[in-house]
């Protein structure tokens, strides 16, 4: 048994998967207790009146060529947020193990965690160093009982990177005693590098992307974890068979053809051309006292007087998002980066 499974809950490694009806579709399906017509209207490829392909094999060697990982190393899940919580299932016994999250940080890495009965350590980012990570911390913090270290990056709502020697330095720490989990739900937003072509070497490196942002799809709900063939099989046993609908499967398919991705590629260009834009005009903003560099499609952002902010803009009708109380980040705000228009209209409203 290697390490993984040793670090994993007992009950998940000993857990016998579910044995869901066989995937067999040259043959004709009476062994799934489905209806043999489809509904009025279903329009689908396959018909939604059977069940979909679990883990299909056709979206994950899609999802594994875009991110350049075997298929082997990838788990489809309902987005990111699955990810996490099945990660948190298969690594945490409820009251006896941790997670480490570096808050101010995404706020499901916590909750999953909470779900499932683990403690949750916080290592906060050095608010007065440009949020950044504190490595040695992290390290000191993370003690037999964390399982896993949660690392956003580009970070939710801080915007920055963790540069991607500081998150090595600590997965080859931590070998063989927790998997570092890297949130690179933003990193098409970004110009660092993924980390993805180092899960192969660091079995205790894990890395999860997402359809739900720079490819426009958080609405399909497709997020994608890349991790060492032990932990997908783990995580492979707890997520539930049919996760992925078939209208999601049928989408993503298509929309993941070359031509989309062109679109995205152009389209993340100019997302990052407003969001110079918008963090130059909002520094500007007498209302503004600062903002924050950004590596992703948001900025949070220093208001003198945030209410104020936040109804000026809902009066544009136009919703900001008030990170104050669940990031503890005094008088701040995060702003998405919107069309052209919706910036200007935006900046117009804080003037
Ligand atoms: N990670 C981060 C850092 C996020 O900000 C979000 C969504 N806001 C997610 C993951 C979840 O994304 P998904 O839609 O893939 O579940």
């Amino acid at each position: 048994m290697s390490w993984i499974c040793e670090i994993a809950r007992p009950d998940i490694v000993a857990l016998k998967a579910y044995e869901h009806a066989s995937w067999e579709p040259h043959l004709e399906r009476l062994h799934a207790n489905e209806l043999p017509w489809r509904a009025v209207g279903d329009d689908s490829d396959a018909g939604l009146n059977r069940y979909p392909e679990p883990q299909p094999r056709e979206l994950v060697a899609k999802l594994a060529a875009l991110y350049g990982a075997s298929r082997e190393q990838v788990l489809v899940g309902r987005g990111s947020d699955e990810a996490i919580d099945v990660l948190c299932r298969c690594f945490c016994r409820a009251g006896q193990d941790a997670v480490i999250v570096c808050p101010p940080t995404f706020g499901m890495y916590a909750v999953a965690a909470r779900i499932q009965g683990a403690d949750v350590i916080n290592v906060p980012l050095r608010v007065n160093e440009g949020f950044t990570l504190d490595e040695d911390e992290v390290l000191r913090q993370c003690t037999p009982n964390v399982k896993l270290v949660f690392l956003c990056s580009p970070n939710n709502p801080t915007g920055n990177d963790i540069p991607s020697e500081v998150i090595l330095r600590i997965a080859e720490r931590l070998e063989g005693r927790a998997l570092v989990i890297v949130d690179e739900a933003y990193i098409e937003f970004s110009q660092a590098e993924s980390l993805v072509k180092y899960v192969a070497k660091l079995p205790q490196l894990a890395v999860m992307r997402t359809l739900s942002k720079s490819h426009g799809l958080a609405g399909a709900r497709c997020g994608t974890l890349i991790a060492n063939p032990e932990v997908i099989a783990l995580a492979r046993k707890v997520i539930p068979p049919y996760a992925i609908t078939q209208m999601t499967i049928e989408a993503v398919l298509k929309l993941l053809e070359t031509s989309q991705i062109a679109v995205m590629h152009s389209r993340i260009a100019t997302l990052g051309a407003e969001r110079q834009r918008m963090f130059e005009a909002l520094g500007k903003l007498p209302t503004v006292k600062r903002a924050w560099p950004s590596d992703s499609n948001f900025i949070l952002v220093e208001f003198a007087d945030p209410d104020s902010a936040l109804q000026k803009s809902r009066a544009a009708n136009l919703l900001i998002r008030d990170v104050r109380a669940q990031f503890g980040l005094p008088r701040t705000l995060r702003i998405s980066i919107g069309t052209t228009d919706q910036n200007d209209r935006l900046l117009e409203s804080l003037r």
